[in-house]
């Protein structure tokens, strides 16, 4: 007997009519003969209309209460997928993360799982239940609700799949699997059959939002593979595991975007030792990621330092370089909500020069200005005016050949 998880996201159990859908699935799953653990993220909405809620409240809500509050969107969603099972006459129980009991650090609003108890789990799954576990959530040490970050349902699920060594790891979603880009705004976007973990790893940190960055070091630390697939087709999707050598050797494998991206800029801060370490240790102290930094030149010993921190982050960022302006004798601090950071991906170019200076020539020729840029072994970055998202990721797209093959008539 196989043990099979599945996680459905929030579009796919957004109706009542599709969690019976989802219902139909997982119990011919288990009637196929197989284990089964089902993972469900909240209704399609109702997590970002609990955030909202608690910002109607408060502008900055207390951390502990945000979590108690946006992890009941999944409290309903496993109910309800456990109902619609019973009354298709077969056994579930749904269970939430403390229930389990799902263990994670105390970093609210983004914590890590640090353990799974499978006692529990395993004791149910004899019964002949299907259980209907709630993702995005657990519980720390002092029994507070913790949430994993958005989109963490994945992560919940891959971690299932890891500790209790499952066979199969199922995401279920809207889109057939991975794919070169986002398919909802690049029509000619291709599916990947195979994706290996780094570079999965490297779209989703960069804004491929189809898969948890989390879930992703998750697989790969514990060789899990994730099928990533539809919910409303039979199709097969993407296999997310180990890189082999079968694997499309490719320069470029995919595009990304990331529009939760905001840029910070001191000006005419002195340009002398010390500066940057004042700018960013209160920052990282506030447990604010920071993700591109450039200082301008220096013109009269003074320069410009400018940053990109999540928009989410955009308003704690503020008032922390607020605080130290005036200390390193900075002018001004500004900001700019209005850009994307926008991406190619591919280990193919571990050993290819030339990848950057073609993607720059190709904004270029669009007229699209890059204001920062970030490499890595497999990756670069641009950051543009958000208006032209679109536009960049499909010229990008279509110059590194990602698309679908179409037809040439002889
Ligand atoms: P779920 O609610 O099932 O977790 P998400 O909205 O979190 O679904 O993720 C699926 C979405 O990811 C797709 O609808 C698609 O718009 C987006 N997406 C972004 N990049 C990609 C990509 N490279 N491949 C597939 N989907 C992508
Ligand atoms: N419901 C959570 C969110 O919207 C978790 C998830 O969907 O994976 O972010
Ligand atoms: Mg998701």
């Amino acid at each position: 007997m196989a043990l099979i998880i599945q996680k459905f996201g929030g579009t796919s159990v957004g109706t009542i009519d599709k969690i019976r859908h989802v219902a139909a699935r997982v119990v011919a799953t288990q009637k196929a003969g197989n284990d089964v653990i089902v993972v469900v993220s909240a209704m399609a909405g109702e997590t970002d209309r609990l955030i909202n809620l608690a910002h109607e409240m408060i502008d900055k809500p207390d951390e502990r209460e945000y979590d108690v509050m946006v992890s009941t969107g999944e409290q309903v969603s496993v109910a309800l997928l456990s109902m619609a099972i019973q009354s298709m006459g077969y056994k579930a129980l749904s269970l939430l993360g403390f229930q389990i009991k799902i263990s994670t650090n105390s970093d609210f609003t983004k914590a890590r799982i640090e353990d799974i108890d499978s006692q529990r789990i395993t004791k149910e799954l004899l019964k002949g239940n299907i259980l209907v576990v709630a993702g995005f959530q657990g519980v720390d040490e002092q029994e507070n609700i913790t949430t994993l970050g958005r989109g963490g349902s994945d992560t919940t699920a891959v971690a299932l799949a890891g500790v209790l060594k499952a066979d199969v790891c199922e995401i279920y979603t809207d889109v057939e699997g991975v794919y070169t880009t986002d398919p909802t705004i690049c029509p000619n976007a291709r599916k990947l059959e195979r994706i290996a973990y780094d570079e999965m790893l490297e779209m989703a940190s960069l804004g491929a939002k189809v898969l948890h960055t989390r879930s992703v070091e998750f697989a790969k630390k514990h060789n899990v593979t994730i099928h990533v697939r539809s919910t409303f087709s039979r199709n097969s999707g993407t296999m997310v595991m180990k890189e082999d050598i079968t694997m499309e050797k490719v320069l470029v494998s995919g595009v990304t975007y990331n529009r939760n991206e905001s840029k910070i800029t001191v000006v005419r801060v002195p340009d002398k030792p010390g500066v940057a370490s004042k700018i960013f240790t209160p920052i990282s102290e506030a447990n604010l990621n920071v993700d591109m930094i450039i200082q301008n030149v220096s013109e009269d010993g003074f320069t410009d330092l400018t940053f990109t921190v999540p928009e989410t982050d955009l308003k704690h960022a503020l008032e922390v370089v607020s605080g130290v302006v005036k200390e390193i004798g900075a002018a001004d601090v500004q900001f700019d909500k209005d850009i994307v950071k926008v991406s190619i991906v591919g280990v193919g170019m571990r050993s290819h020069a030339g990848v950057a200076a073609k993607m720059f020539n190709v904004l270029a020729s669009e007229g699209i200005n890059i204001m920062m840029i970030s490499t890595s072994e497999i990756k670069v970055s641009c950051i543009v005016n958000a208006k032209y998202t679109e536009l960049a990721v499909r010229v990008l797209h279509d110059a590194f050949e990602l698309g679908e093959e179409v037809a040439v008539e002889e």
